[in-house]
């Protein structure tokens, strides 16, 4: 392709709009353009690496046995009513109408009408086992969409389902999709890492995230490197560091005026914050629960609201906090509730002595607190978030925390589809079974940006060899110099004849306007055509090197050719 006939509007500017490199890069890069919040369009450069990553996934799709079809992105309200997510997606589902009143939405993501598809069909166990994917787009009204199609509203989605006899069954299928993706996310470029994610809502027995280390992630994961423990920190154990203290001292109640905050208590007693306890109070379903971490820990709610087995968890408010506990919101604590509630501590506050805590009484705490002898009774349980430098809970060596973005999830469902919508198979006896489902999705807009997250300086992007939208890019530095343009033009064709997508920048445009955007789009290769042409010479210089290598023109050809052998 010549550039002077391409659809590439590059700019210089940083768009305002966007906050992290992989948004900045995409929308300077000329890849892809907004249409409104959250809804994004490909270009022609943009939609060739979106498609290479489509290719990826279909290709390691089919080699672990998969079948791709395709489903409807407009479907009718009823199997997602039998299912309950017709409520449970709440605002963020995308609902419409046809002209008769019947009810429809964008599918968020499509277990419902994948497992209708299996049930009207698969009669036996002869069909089983079978794993079904589609890449197609799905919809979702993001509370907060951002970081362009980070977290977009339209997004494109490979989602498999498989379906098996029974719970072995479904371990075989989920390995051979684990290692599809393992494969994938290789094949991409990507350093990531496989964590134990959080089942809970889903209520799945097993799922596991494919996080792309980044700082710009949203999700946190706690890894250790001695043994390669590493999980989601909603999910990741916490081990108890007790900290030392006197027991059996007796309890004392200590004027603590304005003192609230840990900062505050750290000033008022000049102590660590590990000698305090905080009692937040919470509403579970409606419900107030007190539940107590350590002043230096933080209370991660996902593990609570899986404890208390509610769907929703919100703090509860001044009002709310004065009438369980009797005082202001900062003086809360264990020990003679106004109102008695469900109270549960962290495993550590269990653990430890000589705690201060609120006194539940304005302007008091109580020090010399040990909760096994002090508290009323309570439930311990883990509670916290894990921290940098944590005992990892399977070798006990240091855990370190990173930052990672989702690319993707798989999931063991079990059999909360097929009971809910009756998808059932007659085993050798003739006897009705519900068949055992996994359910396997990657973002492909999603993994795009995480490889640029990965892949790019402060020039633009660079793009892996694999998912480059072009391999090569030939640029003669003078097009009106007669020699340069042969030479370039021969090199062009000479590298297209071996089966390369190559550019050629046939612009009459400044070399420094042409390097700048050959740096911005990020083409692996660069073969640059100048004044040695005449002598047969020519610049080969990879996007990753800061300067370009001087060669013949056959030796330009042949190290493209090696080096970008794989990408086809
Ligand atoms: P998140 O927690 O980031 O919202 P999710 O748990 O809702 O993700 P899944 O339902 O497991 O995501 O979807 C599978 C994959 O689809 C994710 O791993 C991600 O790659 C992609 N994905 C999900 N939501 C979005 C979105 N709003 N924009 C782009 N990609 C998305
Ligand atoms: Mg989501």
């Amino acid at each position: 392709m010549r550039v002077s006939r391409l659809f590439l509007p590059t700019q210089r500017e940083v768009p305002a709009e966007a906050e992290i490199p992989s948004h900045q890069l995409m929308l300077r890069a000329g890849l892809m353009r907004k249409i409104a919040s959250g809804i994004y369009s490909f270009l022609p450069m943009g939609y060739r690496t979106f498609r290479r990553i489509e290719q990826i996934v279909r290709e390691e799709m089919d080699r672990a046995g998969a079948q791709e079809l395709i489903m409807p992105a407009l479907l009718p309200a009823e199997t997602y009513m039998e299912s309950g997510r017709w409520q449970v997606f709440g605002p963020e589902m995308f609902r419409l109408r046809d002209r008769g009143g019947r009810e429809f939405c964008l599918g968020p993501t499509h277990e419902e009408p994948f497992t209708e598809t299996v049930r009207n069909e698969v009669r036996t166990y002869r069909a089983l086992p079978m794993t079904l994917y589609q890449i197609q787009h799905k919809y979702r009204d993001e509370k907060r969409p951002r970081f362009g199609v980070m977290r977009c509203r339209e997004f494109v989605m490979k989602d498999a389902y498989s379906f098996d006899r029974d719970a072995a069954g479904l371990d075989v299928s989920y390995r051979a999709m684990e290692k599809a993706y393992r494969r994938i996310f290789d094949r991409c470029g990507l350093d990531y890492i496989v964590v134990d994610a959080d089942s809970g809502a889903m209520g799945g027995s097993g799922s596991q995230e494919f996080m792309v280390k980044s700082d710009v992630g949203e999700a946190v994961i706690a890894y250790c490197d001695a043994c390669g423990y590493a999980a989601n920190d909603e999910k990741a154990e916490a081990v108890p560091a007790p900290k030392p203290g006197t027991a059996g001292q007796p309890v004392g109640k200590v004027h603590t005026p304005s003192v609230r905050t840990i900062e505050e208590l750290m000033a008022f007693f000049g102590s660590s914050p590990a000698r305090f306890a905080k009692t937040l109070l919470y509403l579970a379903d409606g419900v107030p629960v007190a539940a107590m971490v350590r002043g230096d820990r933080e209370l991660n709610e996902t593990k609570l609201a899986n404890l208390l087995r509610c769907s929703e968890l919100e703090m509860a408010g001044p009002d709310e906090v004065l009438r369980v506990t009797g005082a202001p919101v900062g003086f809360a604590g264990p020990i003679r509730l106004a109102v008695p509630v469900r109270l549960v501590a962290d495993r550590e506050v269990a653990a430890s002595v000589d705690l201060v805590v609120g006194a539940n009484e304005a302007d008091f705490h109580l020090e010399h607190v040990d909760p096994r002898r002090d508290f009323p009774p309570f439930e311990e349980a883990d509670l916290r978030t894990v921290a940098d430098g944590d005992a990892c809970p399977s070798c006990g060596g240091p855990l370190s925390l990173c930052r990672g973005i989702e690319v993707g999830h798989i999931f063991k469902l079990g059999t909360k589809y097929s009971d809910a919508l009756s998808c059932v198979f007659l085993d050798e006896e003739g006897k009705e079974n519900p068949m055992v489902m996994g359910c396997y999705g990657i973002g492909i807009n999603r993994t795009m940006a995480a490889v640029i997250e990965q892949h790019h300086d402060d020039h633009g992007i660079r793009w892996p060899a694999a998912v480059a939208p072009y391999a090569a890019l030939v640029v003669p530095v003078m097009v009106t110099d007669p020699v340069q343009r042969q030479v370039a033009e021969a090199l062009y064709e000479r590298l297209r004849d071996a089966g390369l997508d190559v550019l050629l920048d046939d612009r009459d445009e400044r070399p420094g306007v042409k390097f700048k955007d050959a740096d911005l789009v990020g083409i692996p290769l660069r073969l640059t055509v100048g004044r040695k042409a005449a002598d047969g010479l020519v610049e080969y210089k990879e996007r990753t090197w800061d300067k370009p290598v001087e060669m013949s023109v056959d030796e330009a050809a042949a190290k493209t050719l090696e080096r970008m052998g794989p990408y086809r």
